[in-house]
């Protein structure tokens, strides 16, 4: 599973927005968004970075499409295969193309609750703790469709030879932490000793959590 590695407060400080990397910090006044004030932004990364000018067109443009790859923590190559799928389907390109992202395993299970970030949401799951309908599903990319059934796989750890936590621990401490965060309308908590969600439909543009705007990202495609 390619990903990429170094700094993450970073990201955000490139593109001026907080894409909620980093876990429980991201809440916690520890996020240097948070340190600088509601109206304000935390100066980009680089010696330079607080006399940089007016960006040009390109430059927004390609902004907006590394903020949204980093957000979903999707490198060049798929982006780019999410983005034709997206050029050959039926509806606005962008908002498509939002939508595809949206409904990723990892997306899902992260906005569901049960992890504390994108990141920790894909390492569920290639570690196969998470069903789809009820069968192990270990890639994080799996397209989810409505009426998917999305569950914890809860492994007993008695008698396991290591201290770490299972895979309970780990998502019942994000249920704990979750700040502001709310499942979106396209999905489901479900009751039950076990966690669980569903996917009730498709998600649209206005179900994205982030600012985005997806023409800039089709106009920098497209060329
Ligand atoms: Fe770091 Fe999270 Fe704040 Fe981004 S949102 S700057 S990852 S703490």
């Amino acid at each position: 599973m390619a990903r990429t590695l170094g700094p993450v407060c970073k990201r955000c400080r490139r593109e001026g927005a907080k894409l909620f990397l980093k876990g429980t910090r991201c809440d916690s006044q520890s996020c240097p968004f948070e340190k600088v004030g509601s109206n304000k932004k935390p100066l980009p990364p680089g010696m330079h970075g607080f006399k940089r000018g007016k960006m040009t067109e390109y430059g927004e443009q390609l902004r907006e499409k590394q903020k949204v790859k980093t957000y979903y923590g999707v490198l060049e190559a798929q982006f780019r295969r999410y983005y034709e799928a997206a050029e050959r389907a039926k509806g606005n390109t962008g908002q498509v193309l939002m939508s595809y992202l949206e409904r990723r395993l990892d997306n899902v299970v992260y906005r569901l609750g049960f992890a504390v970030s994108r990141a920790q949401a894909r390492q569920l799951i290639a570690h196969g703790h998470i069903c789809v309908n009820g069968r192990r599903l270990d890639v994080a990319s799996y397209q989810t469709r409505p009426g998917d059934t999305i569950s914890v796989k809860v492994y007993k750890r008695e008698g396991a030879k290591t201290k770490r936590p299972g895979s309970r621990a780990i998502v019942d401490f994000a249920l704990e932490n979750l700040g502001a965060r709310k499942v979106p309308d396209f999905l489901v908590r479900n009751e039950g000793d076990v966690p669980s969600g569903t996917v009730l439909r498709t998600p649209l543009f206005d179900d994205v959590s982030l600012p985005v705007n997806p023409q800039l990202i089709v106009e920098l495609c497209s060329k």
